[in-house]
């Protein structure tokens, strides 16, 4: 069963509260996708994927065999508008697509989510701009990858500070940031980064300015030898761009944050995660299963701990799919999703979300005893198992969670299950 399975299907057509969404002005993110063939898509690259998961995590490598199979897809341009060259997905299609890829090489799942975030930025929040807009149709018609630089300096994962500004002269500007972790950097076709808006703007003061390769400049200063998620490259570089002003998004960074960064990421994150988790209830299923045939029929002792995991997979599915029905409901309801309610609830997401994945692959790693422990052999989970540890750590939960405390006080306790 898909995430969207989860909804009964039916999510992509809701109307809370009898509101028309189409009513709205603002083009938000398309709700009813009208692209085609998306999930057989994705499955033509999550097998390429797979069949270099290993190689991409031992070397620590970009998977550029999953990547040029994604292009060839054209998956990279799905979520633009067809008018833009694009086609029209909903965010469900991409939180599905993050979910097959991951299931099969988390870093190639990583990556392809971290590229829609910025697709979605300039889908919701820049298509009023004509230069963005035509770099959505490049984007299309040449499948640009695109990479995202908040973490500044010693800033850690506090997104809405920055310590860079955009320097302008006439129509020109300049950019030089120090980008601490960049995933994808030296692959990427163009960045999306944040900054503040003048060099004596306070660090919360930010905007979203986009470049391509053209434009910037990057020195490696910090190698990406990590526990897990190798293969996302996530170095650290000096980047120094130039470019015309036109390229800074017209909504401020603080806008696009809540309504599109924030809830984006952290369903496709998810996605991510779930399908890291999946892929290691996949071996497990294959290991418990082999026992079984083994012993004429009998469940080994670790059976259990499958059991666990997928009922915790399950409620993973369920909270993602339920998060996503919400969001994709309040689309073109700006006042709701900057509400505390919507945005506790988003921020909250990523903590449940990371801590349930690693439960679900800590789970199969006991059904599957020392063959899930080894690095070698097909009921290895290992790999999954590092990979999802990366989930707590990428904006620390305990940021979210000193964050978000006060919230638990000011949002009242659902009266009901299901509003
Ligand atoms: C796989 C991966 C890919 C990434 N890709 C990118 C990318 O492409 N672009 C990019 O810009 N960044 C990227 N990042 C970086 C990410 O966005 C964050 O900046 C990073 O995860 C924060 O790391 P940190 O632990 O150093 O900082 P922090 O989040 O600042 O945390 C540091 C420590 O402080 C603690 N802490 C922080 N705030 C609080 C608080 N309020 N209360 C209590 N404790 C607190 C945390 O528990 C932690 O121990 C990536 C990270 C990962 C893991």
């Amino acid at each position: 069963m898909t995430l969207a399975e989860n909804l009964g299907g039916s999510h992509r057509t809701a109307r809370p509260n009898g509101k028309d969404l189409d009513a709205v002005s603002s083009p938000p993110l398309t709700v009813v996708s009208t692209a085609p063939d998306i999930k057989s898509r994705a499955r033509a690259v999550a097998s390429v994927a797979a069949a270099h998961a290993s190689a991409v995590d031992r070397d620590a490598r970009f998977p550029e065999e999953a990547f040029a199979a994604a292009k060839a897809q054209r998956l990279l341009g799905i979520l633009v508008p067809a008018d833009l060259g694009g086609e029209g997905a909903a965010i469900t299609d991409v939180v599905e697509v993050c979910y097959a890829l991951a299931r099969a090489c988390a870093s190639t799942g990583m990556i392809y989510a971290m590229h829609q975030i910025m697709v979605a930025c300039l889908v919701r929040n820049a298509r009023d701009s004509a230069w963005h807009r035509g770099l959505l149709r490049r984007l299309c018609g040449e499948q640009l990858l695109l990479a995202s630089s908040t973490t500044d300096g010693q800033g850690g994962g506090d997104l809405r500070k920055s310590d860079c500004a955009v320097v302008a002269e006439d129509t020109a500007f300049t950019l030089a940031k120090n980008a601490t972790v960049m995933s994808y950097g030296a692959q990427a076709d163009a960045i999306v980064a944040t900054a503040r808006r003048t060099p004596d703007a306070p660090p919360t003061d930010q905007v979203l300015v986009a470049i391509v390769k053209e434009d910037y400049r990057l020195e490696h200063h910090l190698d990406w030898d990590t526990l897990g998620m190798r293969g996302t490259c996530s170095a650290g570089f000096k980047l120094e761009a130039t470019g015309t002003l036109e390229q800074i998004f017209p909504e401020p960074y603080h806008k696009i944050h809540t309504q599109t960064v924030m809830p984006v990421a952290h369903l496709t994150w998810s996605a991510v995660w779930a399908g890291i988790a999946a892929g290691a209830v996949d071996r497990a299923r294959a290991f418990v299963r082999g026992a079984a045939r083994k012993s004429g029929g009998q469940m080994p002792p670790g059976a259990a701990h499958l059991t666990r995991a997928n009922a915790t997979l399950s409620t993973l599915r369920g909270t993602i799919a339920a998060a996503l029905q919400r969001y994709e409901s309040i689309l073109s309801d700006h006042e709701t999703i900057a509400g505390l309610e919507f945005q506790t609830r988003m921020n909250l997401l990523k903590v449940t979300s990371s801590e349930l994945a690693a439960a679900v692959v800590t789970s199969t790693m006991q059904a599957n005893g020392l063959s899930g422990y080894r690095n070698d052999g097909e009921f290895s989970v290992t790999r999954h198992l590092r990979d999802v540890l990366s989930s707590s750590i990428m904006i620390n939960n305990d940021r979210i969670l000193a964050n978000t405390a006060s919230a638990a006080l000011l949002v009242d306790v659902a009266a009901s299950l299901t509003d």
